[in-house]
């Protein structure tokens, strides 16, 4: 048999090295080929030790695997402890991560619990301090890291890059015969920040297997082109993100956009969106995003997804909108329970489709699929279950009816007891 010149090929990661951040006995790998891990970040003040707690069981309950939370004031270094304790209290062991800019070496030195209770430390290389000293305040951060063996991110940002850093590039760059582009110097300046500040890490003490590094920028084809670079220089673990993608459809698509081109070249260890919430949104959304990048791309699996079609004049009801709606949340919800209880149930696929024209069809690939009746077509929704038709629903409760069907399916194929 002839091999198809159409494959989808496994992709090829990034050799990298490995990085572990771990609280208790949790540990957590990034890099060296581990599955690429999603995080979040807290948008709580810190010092309100509850508030902060409560958001980050909410992040971790959704799925983020680290949450980072911002350490800018002795009263946030104080609280980190506490927010640790009542993390630990609720069974909540996700590993934390401080963000420091601009005080992190005395917020780090003077309260030495505040660098016990976090997993890993955040340092961007552009916010450690100016002139002469830069270079103590940096090896301040990287002392107390050795000190209580916490690993690092070098977390470059180009709203905040090393001036003097970039300066130094710039008149580097003067005295070429053939000047880049400002583009190109600043990309170059980036990079350069991110290597420089590991390399310096190591000759502090550090190990190399404790650093991860960033270098995010809010323009797709930047990143994309800037991330290239740093993955063709260095075999440290990166953390991919869009800084400052923006809200709503925008950051969604823009943040696709930039990871799904990287991490279809094997480049990115970790990622984190970051989403501008709406007024009164919910920031776990940061995370279910990061969730469905990697399942879209079938590069992990977290929660069974709902395949259904847009809907057209062949449809005039809401009700597959809800009902597609509601499965998809239902699913989602069970998963923290389902997670343990049910192995595999992640890849289980749900189909919910708007009529007859594709509805039977896609509905038979999928593990559970119900085609509900377009307009004009009898009321009757048949359902679909691993490609046979098994039962018609009809009448006023069919959204009930048909997740006591997914739910008998779950506990048939991935409960205890069965055979797969
Ligand atoms: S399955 Fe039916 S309702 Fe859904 S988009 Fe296709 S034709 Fe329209």
């Amino acid at each position: 048999m002839s091999s198809s010149p159409i494959a989808s090929g496994p992709l090829v990661r990034r050799n990298s090295r490995r990085v572990v951040i771990s609280h208790g006995g949790r540990e957590i790998v990034v890099g060296g080929g581990a599955p690429v891990m999603v995080q979040s970040m807290t948008n709580t003040d810190t010092a309100d030790a509850i508030g902060t707690a409560i958001q980050i069981k909410d992040l971790a309950r959704a799925g983020s695997e680290v949450v980072r939370l911002t350490v800018n004031t002795p009263e946030a270094a104080a609280a980190v402890p506490a927010i640790r304790e009542q993390l630990d209290r609720m069974g909540v062991d996700v590993p934390l991560v401080g963000d420091f800019h601009y005080n992190g070496h005395t917020l780090l030195t003077e309260y030495p619990e505040c660098a016990q209770a976090l997993s890993k430390y955040r340092i961007n290389p552009g916010n450690v301090g100016k002139g002469a000293k830069r270079d103590t305040q940096f090896a301040q951060m990287i002392e107390v890291a050795c000190k209580y063996d916490k690993p690092v991110r070098i977390g470059v940002n180009w709203g905040s890059l090393d001036q003097a850093l970039l300066a130094r590039i710039m008149d580097e760059n003067a005295g070429r015969a053939e000047p880049w582009s400002a583009q190109a110097v600043m990309y170059e300046a980036l990079v350069t920040s991110a290597i420089e500040n590991a390399q310096r890490a190591e000759e502090l003490g550090m190990a190399g297997d404790r650093i991860i590094l960033s270098c995010k920028v809010s323009g797709v084809q930047d990143l994309i082109a800037v991330y290239r670079e740093l993955a063709r220089r260095c075999d440290y673990p990166l953390h991919l993100g869009l800084t400052e993608a923006g809200m709503g459809s925008k950051g969604i698509v823009a943040s696709t956009a930039a990871l799904s081109v990287l991490l279809q070249e094997g480049i990115g260890d970790t990622i984190r969106i970051s989403l501008t919430p709406e007024p009164g949104g919910d920031r776990t959304k940061e995370v279910v995003v990061g969730q469905e990048i990697l399942q879209t791309m079938g590069l992990r699996k977290f929660t069974p997804m709902v395949i259904a079609c847009p809907g057209c004049g062949r449809t005039t009801s809401t009700v597959f909108q809800d009902l597609a709606d509601k499965i998809q949340t239902f699913l989602r919800e069970q998963m923290p329970v389902w997670k343990g209880k049910y192995p595999g149930v992640e890849a289980m696929n749900v189909a919910v489709m708007g009529c007859i024209v594709n509805g039977p069809g896609e509905s038979k690939h999928a593990n559970i699929g119900i085609s509900l009746p377009g307009t004009g077509e009898s009321p009757a929704a048949p359902v679909f279950i691993d490609g046979e038709k098994k039962m018609t629903l009809r009448g006023e409760h069919i959204a009930e009816e048909f997740q006591k069907v997914v739910l008998d399916y779950v506990e048939s194929h991935y409960g205890q007891g069965h055979p797969a």
